[in-house]
């Protein structure tokens, strides 16, 4: 491990398992390391030093306000301003990764490693003094820092804050037990309906799918977001495979389908035409999705950037890109033409996301 980083670890032991063999297993992902004294994790943040996880607490490598259609949720409170904040490293390794600079720290010479000592508390204060009714977990991948995320969370709810995540959702139930009691919303990133390419990004698809399911039964207001790279996942049969199992989760899940431009080590395919995200989306919604998103093209796609009520059609949040132009859904989450409930997180003033699964 980076000697820098060494110093913001603690021993901590609710997300390990004590293996018969003696080793310990590190539930905070999919990975499900088994690690003997001494070692590292596949994401090389977390490791084992006697009977101990020793885990990344207490430094930010990247602190912003952002509008909350930015993570992006479109149905948890509209044009909320949303404090993010990041660690080092990710259990995955895509070739196309937007945040490689802190995800890929660990292992990419050319990523950055530059840490601030901060406390919950500090972190928490700065939410609230300008004035962000968010708090979001982002930027490396959440669940291999899940303890920090767990105790900011715990300051943010305190300070009236909605809390979030924004993850590849290569999780494990453990760590969905662990987060489900601090945390209101969770976006997946599910990048392909094909195990062979969870493999090559290095990840398992099933532990994704499971992740979905396992967030919805928890009860924590989950949006899907799906990158749709030409030539890696754009294929009709794959989009509809993704949204048939989305809407077989729920079809009031928002699937987000948005646009990739090349990036870090994926210099290959093209950016993705405007035809083939909104083909994407006639897939999502021809499988029973209620609410489909086309993102990253803001303005050329049509009304795909704005909520409607599936009851009567109204348009409820109007959007350019990550700006809201209109909000209409009422605070209880109801269409206010025809009474239709809009599930989603609507209003600030009580703890919950609106959404309870059946
Ligand atoms: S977070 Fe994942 S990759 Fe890292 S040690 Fe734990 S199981 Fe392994
Ligand atoms: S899972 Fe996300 S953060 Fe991690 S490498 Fe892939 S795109 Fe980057």
């Amino acid at each position: 491990m980076d000697t820098a980083l060494e110093r913001f670890t603690l021993p901590r032991n609710e997300l390990a398992i004590m293996h018969p063999s003696g080793k310990l297993v590190c539930v905070a992902c999919a990975h499900r390391c088994k690690l003997a004294d001494g070692a590292r994790g596949v994401c090389l943040v977390r490791g084992r030093s006697g009977d101990a996880l020793t885990v990344p607490w207490g430094y930010s490598a990247g602190v912003a306000i952002d509008p909350i259609e930015k993570k992006p949720f479109f149905h948890l409170l509209p044009g909320a301003r949303a404090l993010s904040f990041g660690m080092l490293g990710c259990d995955l390794h895509c070739a196309y990764c937007q945040n490689w600079f802190t995800s890929q720290a660990l292992r990419d010479p050319r990523a950055g490693r530059d840490v601030e000592p901060v406390s919950p508390e500090t972190m928490v204060a700065a939410a609230v003094a300008r004035h962000c009714d968010v708090i979001t977990s982002t930027y490396n991948e959440p669940l291999i820092t899940a303890e920090w995320a767990h105790d900011v969370f715990v300051q943010a709810r305190a300070a009236g804050l909605v809390t979030s995540f924004v993850s590849n959702g290569h999780a494990t139930p453990e760590v969905l037990d662990y987060l489900a009691p601090v945390t209101d919303a969770y976006k997946v990133d599910l990048k392909s309906f094909s195990a062979k390419t969870y493999t090559a990004l290095g990840g398992k698809l099933q532990a994704v799918l499971d992740t979905i399911t396992g967030l919805w039964t928890r009860g924590i207001w989950v949006e899907v977001v799906t990158l749709i790279v030409p030539g890696l996942n754009d294929a009709p049969g794959e989009l509809r495979g993704i949204a048939s199992f989305l809407a077989g989760v729920s079809p009031d899940i928002p699937w987000h389908v948005t646009a990739f431009h090349p990036d870090y080590k994926m210099t290959g395919p093209p950016a993705t035409p405007t035809g083939t995200l909104l083909g994407a989306a006639r897939i999502g919604h021809d499988a029973g999705l209620r609410f489909v998103y086309a993102g990253n093209l803001p303005g050329r796609v049509g009304d795909l950037e704005d909520t409607r009520c599936p009851g009567c059609g109204a348009t409820l949040v109007r959007r350019s890109g990550f700006t809201v132009h209109e909000a209409r859904v009422t605070a209880e989450g109801a269409c206010p033409a025809c009474g239709a409930a809009i599930p989603g997180r609507w209003k600030t003033s009580a703890q919950g996301t609106g959404h309870r699964a059946q």
